[in-house]
């Protein structure tokens, strides 16, 4: 299946150019009732950074930097889109988001180096980028997907981010809110992970996909030996099993050991990084984060790239409503038998700014024609309820 290339100047009608007047980010923090637990650590509360972008001609538009772990970590990016970023691309002429995607991933190539921090610098990047399509599909009055090229409105999901304390219980809530795929958090316990999502398969029966996410906590002895136990379940995909960093013949041992599909994908960096994975054929899904590496403009010919090898494209996503209503349109446009993740635990600032979660249905939302990204943040508002 081949997706069409990434709207250019030359390519749609809709004006893609850019100068920009302003670029700001906003920290906000969401109280955790129920800390989210990973194999590697907790979230006890649930920070976002947005960010806004405008034009001269007072055009708007909205993005989302990755930003969970560590929590600590939200104002410093906020700081590198205000003193590193921003200057880099306002009061200069763009003939589309692409093109500053590229001139600002350039111009800090050194930096990152210098500094370690590639990550963080990619993530505020990616979020700049998602702001500056979202501005763009508003300007053209088109949702984003349909700028995208995408005329599909209905996007497959799936409940993420299930903590191993009484996950039934939360399946439950999930499946009755309309979801019809889940992915359980294991890594913790071999005996505790099994019984599980014996659990979950016994309850849901053998329609539902259910996934279960290792969060690279195994080395490849561990994964060998649970790989025969996971088989029966017929998991959808296991996540990260190893560290993504892994050699491709410890892929590859994992791969030959199992039919579950392997997935990974969020702490994957870089064009070549997913060329590299793709070219393993050691992964039956992958999982980009276009708030966490490439946007939308590095992650589409990635996208293209996992679409031509057959290999099952499902956006990685767990922040707030920002970058899950872009991911949404992103994977409208794009197409294929993916699902978005969409996070599980409650996040005010995930519910309020992504509507069209709150009506999930047989397991997929609908987006309408509301122009970008489909919502605007109320800055004064969110302050007030977080
Ligand atoms: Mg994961």
């Amino acid at each position: 299946m081949k997706l069409s290339p990434l709207p250019t100047a030359t390519t749609v009608s809709s004006p893609l150019n850019l100068h920009l007047i302003s670029l700001q980010a906003f920290v906000f923090r969401c109280p955790s009732p129920v800390p989210v637990r990973t194999s590697f650590g907790i979230m006890r509360d649930r920070p976002a950074v947005f960010v806004r972008a405008e034009s001269a001609e007072g055009h708007v538009g909205w993005g989302e930097i990755w930003c969970n772990f560590p929590a600590c970590g939200a104002e410093h990016r906020v700081r590198l889109l205000e003193t590193v970023i921003a200057p880099l691309l306002l009061h200069k002429d763009f003939e589309d988001p692409a093109q500053a995607y590229l001139l600002a991933t350039q111009k800090t190539e050194i930096l990152a180096l210098q500094t370690g921090e590639p990550g963080p610098l990619a993530q505020v990047i990616s979020g700049v980028d998602l702001a500056l399509w979202d501005l763009c599909a508003r300007r053209a009055n088109l949702p984003l997907f349909r700028l995208l090229g995408g005329t599909q409105t209905s996007v497959p999901v799936y409940a993420s981010g299930i903590n191993p304390d009484g996950p039934l219980d939360m399946v439950k809530r999930k499946h009755a809110e309309g979801y019809r795929a889940f992915k359980l958090k294991i890594g913790f316990d071999d005996k505790q992970d099994i019984e599980n999502i014996n659990s979950l398969r016994n309850w849901l029966g053998d329609q539902a996909s259910v996934m279960a996410d290792v969060n690279q906590a195994w080395r490849v002895d561990h994964a060998l030996n649970m790989l025969p136990q996971l088989e029966s379940f017929n998991l959808a995909w296991l996540e990260e099993p190893l560290r993504t960093d892994s050699i491709a013949s410890q892929w590859l041992q994992l791969h030959k050991a199992t039919n579950t599909p392997l997935a990974a994908g969020e702490n994957l960096m870089g064009q070549a990084s997913f060329e590299k994975a793709i070219d393993m054929k050691t992964f039956g899904v992958l999982q980009p984060d276009f708030a966490k590496w490439g946007g939308i403009s590095g992650c589409w010919p990635v996208i293209q790239k996992i679409r031509e090898s057959g290999t099952r494209f499902c956006p990685h996503y767990l922040g707030a409503g920002i970058g899950l209503m872009a991911s949404a349109h992103v994977l409208a446009a794009a197409g294929g038998d993916g699902m978005l993740e969409v996070d599980a635990n409650d996040n005010a600032l995930r519910s309020l700014l992504a509507p069209p979660f709150a009506n999930v249905a047989n397991g997929s939302i609908e987006l309408d024609e509301t122009p970008g990204i489909g919502v605007t943040p109320d800055l004064v508002a969110l302050e007030k309820l977080i």
